[in-house]
């Protein structure tokens, strides 16, 4: 099995680039993120986000698991029920940040992660895919762009789906997600020894879908 890593910060593109990469190549794309966004919904639903111990006894309880559909589209189920759409909140954006330095939460979900990589050539992105969940994957990415750059975008994206926020909300929520993920005690967001950088600021995302299929394909 191929696997390829695709680690960086929010907003640099990542779900979008890895998908059609992915396509391009026939693999399949896991897009980590959205498992910890599930259980920050869960942990909404039971008014567990701020509360560790509240969240580990919820995982007794517990069920997240992916699903893909013909087209090679990730469904995510939460106790049984598809939360894919519940879970692209600005809230739950947040609360996915937070519940994920929760060792608990991460525990959680490696094994349900490797398992996929294990049976299918994948694509996978998230914070720590590279240092944590595949540590030999054979492609290991790191995909960054400009906080400004990456908050522009998420901005777009929100307003297209009717969401009422402004830039410089999106811009202090990247930054502090940023900080978040890179300073926690746990898997913290950084690029592994071996990891390619690849810089989109700037881009097209037909570039940027470019660079990283030349990337995986070894045409650095
Ligand atoms: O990638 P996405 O924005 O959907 O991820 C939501 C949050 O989940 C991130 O801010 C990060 O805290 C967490 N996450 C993580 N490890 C991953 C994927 C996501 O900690 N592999």
């Amino acid at each position: 099995m191929i696997n390829v890593a695709i680690d960086g910060p929010a907003g640099a593109g990542k779900s979008t680039i890895a998908k059609a990469a992915a396509k391009k190549l026939g693999f399949i794309y896991v897009d980590t993120g959205a498992l910890y966004r599930a259980i920050a919904l869960n942990a909404v639903r039971n008014d567990a986000l701020g509360d560790e111990d509240k969240l580990n006894e919820m995982l007794k309880t517990t069920d997240v698991s992916l699903d893909f559909d013909e087209n090679g589209t990730q469904c995510v189920i939460l106790n049984g029920e598809d939360v894919s759409s519940l879970i692209r909140t600005p809230e739950i954006s947040m609360g996915a940040s937070k519940v994920s330095s929760v060792p608990a939460v991460r525990a959680f979900l490696l094994d349900l992660q490797r398992n996929i990589a294990k049976n299918n050539n994948v694509i996978m992105d998230g914070r720590d895919i590279g240092s944590v969940v595949l540590p030999n994957a054979d492609v290991k990415i790191f995909l960054f762009a400009s906080p400004e750059c990456r908050a522009e975008r998420r901005y777009k994206e929100l307003v297209e789906k009717g969401e009422n926020v402004t830039y410089e909300d999106v811009l202090a929520d990247v930054n502090q997600r940023d900080y978040q993920d890179s300073h926690r005690e746990i898997a913290p967001m950084k690029p592994c020894e071996d990891s390619v950088m690849a810089d989109t600021t700037g881009n097209t995302l037909e570039q940027s879908i470019d660079m990283i299929v030349n990337i995986i394909k070894g045409d650095k």
